[in-house]
């Protein structure tokens, strides 16, 4: 019988899906925002403001306030008064009621802050519409519960509250890491300041409002935006009690020393280069669009990204060759619209950073793929990109590139994989794909990864704790242990 010939689907040519953009006409986004400290939109003491784009075009969005060391004062002194004043003397149960009131508001607003997050950050409508707004109000719920049953949560412990909470998060989730911040902050008993990434501090400020109309007491939650040196001034503030960063391994180090020597409490969640592991008797399938969902999908600005993949060498051919299948039909485009599988990469200079290391994998002899693809004229896009043939000590392999950028390795045996996928400054997280249970278990207890899944990734849920090994930081969010991180136990 005649072989059939395959057929390749390019999406990306004139006959792929009509457009399906999101409409915009239902958000309001102003010309300006200021900080909010004490209940309140406050003008930046220095009177400067900065730009936020829209990455898909390059386009200005809005002017954002300019923080200083003057304006983080501030915003710590209202958290202090708060704290010492109102929070620190309400019950549980009233604390766990205005929690609950802010989960709510984020769900009736969901369209409005899914929309403005994939304007200010460049990913996918898909994701942050499916993953980002809904898990951040599950969040929400989630501590919420948790805020009048702190006793039962830490049974024999007596669980106090540590003060003001300094906190300081990264561009790729803006919305959802402000939520993992600021909801077990709060059940806990403790105030906040926070500051979102330079480039994405727009969900933040319309969470501000939002917090504002959910009648929060002033000053127990409040937003200062700007560059490194604000996020250095919360963290320098002498009255923050605690420091919880998410962000570069490098700013990690910076903070770690900062803070040596004080009493402050810390948690770091930093950087990571995950092992995607696939070994032969893995539904193949079903992998290889883990693969693509673990690498691709929003642009491989994610911590835990499965940037390296391993592959088991008898079912090697078949997987690359199944997924430049896949990546051929990858859409990269438009983030507002639904079709879309790979949106804007988030800075200019976060695709030079990627551009960087793509040229470093080629000069290191790595074999290089990149489907054709059309992107748009404006706007900063990156292909998906496959990389096979490369070497343990590659730098592709080694450095944490944080875009849709995969290097592939084989193995024959699961210690020789193990050793392998351990081999990186490296431990957040990584993925198996088996038949297996018993090789899931093995293995989970022999990686030096704080997440592992098993024939999935990239899931996530508030119920669930996450965080690194080695330089990728240590504390946990998420779950029982992201609350204790801000209590004392004693
Ligand atoms: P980044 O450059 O470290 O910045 C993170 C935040 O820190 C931003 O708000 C940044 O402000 C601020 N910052 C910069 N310098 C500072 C300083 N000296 N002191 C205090 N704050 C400072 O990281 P990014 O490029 O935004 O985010 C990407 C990184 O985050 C990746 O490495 C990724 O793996 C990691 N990440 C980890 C997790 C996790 O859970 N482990 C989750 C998400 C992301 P500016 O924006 O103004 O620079
Ligand atoms: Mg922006």
């Amino acid at each position: 019988m005649a072989k059939k010939k395959q057929v390749e689907v390019d999406l990306n040519s004139d006959w792929g899906y009509s457009p399906a953009p999101e409409s915009k006409g239902h958000i309001k986004i102003k010309p300006q925002y200021d900080q909010f400290i004490g209940g309140k939109f406050v003008k930046p003491s220095n009177g400067k403001y900065f730009d936020t784009i829209n990455p898909a075009n390059n386009e200005k969005l809005s002017s954002i306030a300019l923080g200083s060391a003057k304006d983080v004062d501030k915003a710590v002194r209202a958290a202090r008064k708060a704290y010492s004043e109102v929070w620190s003397k309400l019950s549980g149960k009233e604390r766990g009621k205005y929690i609950f009131r802010i989960a709510r508001l984020i769900q009736e607003r969901a369209r409005e802050f899914s929309v403005i997050e994939s304007l200010d950050g460049g990913k996918t409508i898909r994701e942050s519409r499916d993953v980002d707004v809904p898990l951040a109000a599950n969040h929400f719920f989630y501590y919420a519960g948790w805020a009048d049953k702190l006793e039962y949560a830490f049974p024999n412990k007596k669980p106090t509250s540590l003060g003001v909470a300094g906190q300081i998060i990264p561009w790729n989730f803006p919305l959802l890491m402000a939520a993992w911040k600021i909801a077990p902050a709060l059940a806990a008993g403790n105030t906040v300041v926070l500051k979102p990434a330079e480039t994405t501090s727009l969900t933040a400020l319309k969470l501000a409002e939002l917090i504002k109309d959910s009648g929060l007491p002033d000053g127990v939650v409040n937003i200062v935006t700007g560059f490194g040196d604000t996020g250095a001034a919360i963290v320098n503030h002498p009255d923050v009690n605690k420091v919880a960063f998410t962000g570069s391994t490098g700013v990690g180090k910076i903070i770690q020393r900062a803070i040596a020597g004080t009493n402050k409490k810390c948690t770091l969640e930093l950087g990571g280069k995950a092992a995607n592991i696939i070994f032969e008797d893995a539904p193949i399938n079903q992998a290889v669009e883990g693969i693509v969902n673990g690498i691709y999908f929003n642009q491989g600005h994610v911590c835990c990204a499965g940037s390296r993949l391993f592959v088991q060498e008898s079912v090697y051919e078949e997987v690359i060759r199944k997924l430049k299948h896949r990546m051929n039909t990858l859409i990269v485009g438009d983030p507002m619209d639904k079709n879309t599988d790979i949106g804007a990469i988030n800075s200019k200079e976060q695709l030079d950073t990627i551009n960087k290391y793509i040229k470093i994998g080629q000069q290191e002899g790595a074999e290089f793929y990149q489907p054709a693809c059309k992107l748009p004229k404006k706007g900063n896009w990156c292909p998906p990109t496959l990389f096979t043939n490369v070497s343990q000590s590659s730098r592709i392999t080694q450095e944490e590139i944080f875009g849709p950028v995969l290097a592939v390795q084989t193995f024959r045996t699961v210690d020789e994989v193990i050793a392998k996928a351990n081999n990186t400054p490296y431990g957040l997280s990584a993925g198996i794909w088996t038949d297996k249970g018993s090789k899931i278990f093995n293995m989970t207890t022999k990686m030096r990864a704080g997440v592992v899944w098993a024939n999935t990734y990239n899931k996530f849920d508030p119920t669930s704790p996450f965080g690194g090994y080695k330089e990728s930081g240590f504390g946990r969010e998420g779950g029982l242990q992201g609350l204790s991180a801000y209590l004392n136990l004693n």
